[in-house]
């Protein structure tokens, strides 16, 4: 029993060895990424829950390492965060993320772009600059881009994110809050912090049917954002249930693997180009 006892300790402190070497790797790696054009972005279509077509996409960042394969952000986002990488990969998302919209816009195709900001790239003193800049480089008229920032944003330095916000909106960009329900804010904060659409978390939208709570989560937050003016996007819809509940409750748009995956370049392309 002493025994196995002592290899457990063994086996937890090797795994936790390969966490950190696994991380270790990856930050090394995630170094040379961009140079190496090993990023490329996918796009989920949004769409509108009336007239079931596409009205946005969300860029959504790949990593593929020639050796490691495709590595998910859920892994190396965090890593990029912790070793301030994200700073310089986010402005390559939202730049090559604008490049790809503005090429919809000059067809006449009126799709918003939404692109995910971490907390440290707002944090970063020039974030709106860069932002200014980068609307300059690609031409996009900035009405069609939204930032999307998550709840835990506006808790922290929520005077200095306020501020940064609202020289975004000056660039007449939009802010989405994105994962909503997950943290601690409440719509009036959204409000405050001039969000103009929320994202509602899929972990709500996928258990509509399955648990009361969320049932009644979705529907007042889609009813209170109505009231405020703030435009709801559903995350995560998957079966047809889910969309017709959202629909009944007025949610104006959708998002999710029952309309479509993220997919790249040229697939959001024929999807959009197929409805016209
Ligand atoms: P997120 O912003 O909440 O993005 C939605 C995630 O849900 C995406 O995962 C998407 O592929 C997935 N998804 C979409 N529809 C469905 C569905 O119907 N069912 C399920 N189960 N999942 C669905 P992905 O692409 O792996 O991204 C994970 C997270 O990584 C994102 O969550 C976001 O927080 C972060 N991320 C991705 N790209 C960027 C980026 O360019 N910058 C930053 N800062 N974060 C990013
Ligand atoms: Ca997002
Ligand atoms: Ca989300
Ligand atoms: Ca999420």
């Amino acid at each position: 029993a002493k025994d196995s006892g002592k290899n457990k300790f063994k086996f937890y402190c090797s795994n936790l060895n390969d966490k950190i070497q696994e991380e270790f790797i990856l930050e090394n790696n995630l170094r040379y990424a961009l140079d190496k054009n090993e990023f490329f972005i996918n796009y989920q279509p949004i769409f509108d829950v009336n007239t079931e077509k596409i009205v946005g996409m969300e860029a959504l960042l790949r990593w593929k390492h020639i050796k490691l394969g495709i590595i998910p952000p859920s892994k190396f986002i965090p890593i990029a965060e912790s070793s301030g990488l994200i700073t310089k990969i986010g402005n390559w998302v939202l730049k090559n993320a604008c490049i790809h919209a503005k090429k919809f816009h000059d067809l006449g195709i009126d799709v918003f772009i939404s692109v995910n900001v971490s907390v440290n790239q707002l944090k970063e003193g020039n974030f709106a600059r860069s932002i200014l800049k980068i609307i300059k480089e690609t031409g996009i008229d900035p009405k069609y881009l939204d930032l999307e920032i998550t709840e835990s944003i506006s808790m922290e330095n929520i005077d200095y994110i306020r501020d940064v916000l609202n020289k975004i909106k000056d660039l007449k960009v939009n802010i989405s809050m994105d994962d909503f329900g997950t943290g601690y804010s409440s719509l009036a904060q959204l409000k405050n912090l001039c969000i103009s659409k929320l994202k509602i978390d899929s972990s709500f939208i996928k258990d509509i049917y399955i648990d009361s709570n969320s049932t009644a989560i979705v529907s007042a937050i889609i009813a209170m954002a109505k009231n405020l003016n703030i435009e709801v996007i559903a995350e995560g819809v998957e079966t047809k249930d889910q969309f017709e509940f959202l629909k009944e409750h007025g949610c104006e748009m959708v998002q999710g693997y029952l309309f479509s995956p993220p997919v790249d370049e040229n697939s959001i392309r024929k999807l959009i180009e197929n409805q016209y």
